[in-house]
């Protein structure tokens, strides 16, 4: 079954393609943001042909008939059939760089707009969409090509088009042989920066043959702790890595730095750029470790439970004070509590979207518990559910059946009980996720695409080790 799997490569770019890779994302954000103009200024001009004042020199028809005269770009075709009339005026430099760099800033917007136009009519589910913003300068760097010379030069080489070949920092030989083999085909690369470093992301669509579950009728739930890392409901119980509490102090002490530092200074920059290092490396050491653990799930069981996103959103990270309208009560709240949320609440995304993608690989089922379902307050023994459990407590203890368990394994326990009983009505037990069955056995799709493009589909990211096969 041919699946999409993106392999990225940290990039170890000469000064002169350090500059073309800059380049590139500087141009698709001009690009976005022209054309985020664009929109806004027809838009405008629009509102202007229905206003007031012309009303008095046109009639109601003829104001209305001008009106929709006015064409807003909205979708990439039409943007890009503006730029293509603009570009000699407004960037005259414009072929410094690929065209696929205009063109990936206009396709950002376009879905940007189509997110927002969803969102509001009220057909795409998740978190509100509001109109796109100007991107700054300061926001994150990437450029992505889907046509042209796109390719894996050799084992420490890719290539793009106009910045041409670029040495890696890791070996490229995993997706080299998969393209050499024709077991893979490269859809598209988008190049980012993270904390100085550049890398090249390739999005592959991938012939992959996977052995099924060692034990393919059995079901476990997860639980992913603070304390821990993750409970399994075997019993097992998955640390987390001494290196995370290090990176984290540290990162709280650099997140108190930062906001003693005066904006727009160099300490201020420095401080900044010490964070995203410190950050990026708590993301990374994070994801290694769910990716043995997810990797050891779908490679072992045929159905693995775990709790609905939004569970932990709603009791785990302190919130700041709200002031009723959604916005915060003042910035340094909202600062620590993005922190909290990216020490504690990437996990269940993250382990999720592994395991939805390993266990389609494996053949085996991913069962996301209802949101309301109590995982935690259930005891796993009797079925007696406890009215409050403190975040703070432990140890559950059930005085129904006088169960005393670990608060997590009994949660784990819980969601397992959980899968068992939906495997048990779909009566898909042998049937893997390939072969249809119930619909709430298919696992869902990934929630969002790292780069934030909210792009749907079954694209993964896997590193160059490939230590997701
Ligand atoms: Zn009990």
């Amino acid at each position: 079954m041919p699946v999409h799997q993106a392999f990225r490569f940290e990039l170890d770019p000469s000064d002169r393609t350090r500059s073309a890779l800059a380049s590139h994302c500087g141009a698709s954000r001009f690009a976005y943001n022209w054309g985020l103009g664009l929109v806004n200024e027809r838009i405008e001009r629009r509102d202007r042909a229905r206003s007031e004042a012309l009303k008095e020199l046109l009639s109601d028809d003829e104001a209305e008939e001008l009106a929709r005269r006015v064409e807003v770009p909205w979708t990439l075709p039409a943007l890009r059939r503006e730029w293509n009339r603009d570009k000699h005026v407004v960037a005259p430099w414009w072929k410094e760089n690929s065209k696929e760099s205009y063109s990936s800033g206009l396709d950002a917007l376009a879905r940007a707009l189509k997110n927002f136009s969803e969102s509001k009519r009220g057909t795409r589910t998740g978190a509100s969409v509001g109109f796109p913003h100007k991107k700054k300068r300061w926001a994150r760097r990437s450029c992505r090509f889907t046509t042209g010379a796109i390719a894996v030069v050799d084992d420490r080489h890719v290539q793009l088009p106009r910045v041409g070949t670029i040495r890696t920092k890791e070996p490229t030989v995993k997706l080299r042989r998969l393209l050499d083999r024709g077991r893979a085909r490269i859809l598209s690369a988008t190049i980012s920066e993270e904390a100085g470093r550049w890398f090249a992301s390739f999005t592959c669509e991938v012939e992959r043959e996977d052995p099924t579950a060692t034990q393919p009728t059995a079901v476990v739930g997860i639980d992913l702790g603070v304390k821990h890392l993750a409970v399994v409901s075997t019993g097992e119980v998955v640390e987390r890595p001494t290196a995370l509490s290090r990176y984290e102090r540290r990162m709280r002490r650099l997140g108190r730095e930062l906001s003693r530092r005066q904006k727009g200074s160099r300490r201020r920059a420095r401080t900044r750029a010490r964070l995203a290092r410190c950050h990026r490396k708590v993301t990374n050491t994070r994801r290694d470790v769910l990716h043995q653990l997810t990797t050891r799930l779908a490679t072992t069981y045929g159905t693995v439970v775990v709790e609905d996103l939004h569970v932990r959103g709603m009791t785990a990270a302190p919130k700041p004070a709200e002031n009723g309208d959604g916005s915060y009560a003042h910035n340094g709240a909202r600062r620590k509590a993005g922190l909290n949320r990216a020490i504690l609440d990437a996990s269940p995304a993250e382990l999720r979207r592994q395991l939805t993608y390993k266990l389609i690989w494996h053949g085996g089922d991913l069962v996301v518990a209802d949101r309301w379902f109590p995982s935690s307050k259930t005891c796993s023994a009797c079925g007696e559910v406890k009215a409050k459990l403190p975040l703070a407590e432990r140890t559950y203890r059930c005085e129904h059946c006088d169960l005393v368990v670990d608060r997590d394994l009994n949660a784990a326990l819980n969601l397992a009980a959980y899968g068992r009983r939906v495997v048990a009505v779909s009566g898909t037990e042998t049937q893997n996720a390939r072969g249809g069955g119930h619909p709430r056995l298919r696992p869902k799709p990934p929630v969002k695409r790292e780069d934030g493009s909210g792009q749907p589909g079954r694209t993964v990211t896997v590193s160059s080790q490939g230590e997701a096969a």
